[in-house]
C-alpha cells in the first residue's frame, strides 16, 4: 500500500476563448463632458478692507447693517448704499459694471 495521493487531474478548456488574431482594438471609454463652468458672479459691490465682491439686497431695509461675507468687516448701512453720492463712510466701492 502506498500514501501517495493521487494526482490530480488537469483540467483542460473544452472551448478555449478564442480572439481574432492580430492587435487587439483599443477602446478608450469617452471622457466624461467637463462640468459646465459656473456662471461669472457679478457682484455690485467690493469690500474696501479685503476686497471680497458682495451685493446688497434690493429687500433689505435701509437699517440693515451690512456686513462684509468674507472679511466680517462692517461694511455700513443699506441707506448708505442707496444713498447717492455714496457715503465715503463706507467701507465698500461699487463694483464698476464691464462694459
Ligand atoms: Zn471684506
Amino acid at each position: 500500500m502506498t500514501d501517495e495521493p493521487r494526482p490530480r487531474k488537469i483540467l483542460s478548456l473544452k472551448n478555449p476563448p478564442t480572439r481574432p488574431l492580430g492587435p487587439e482594438p483599443i477602446r478608450k471609454p469617452a471622457p466624461p463632458a467637463p462640468p459646465p463652468p459656473p456662471p461669472a458672479q457679478v457682484f455690485a459691490w467690493k469690500c474696501k478692507p479685503c476686497g471680497a465682491g458682495f451685493n446688497v439686497g434690493d429687500e433689505l431695509a435701509d437699517d440693515v447693517v451690512i456686513r462684509c461675507p468674507s472679511c466680517n468687516a462692517k461694511i455700513g448701512l443699506v441707506a448708505d448704499f442707496r444713498a447717492d453720492p455714496i457715503p465715503t463712510k463706507l467701507r465698500a466701492r461699487p463694483v464698476a459694471p464691464k462694459a
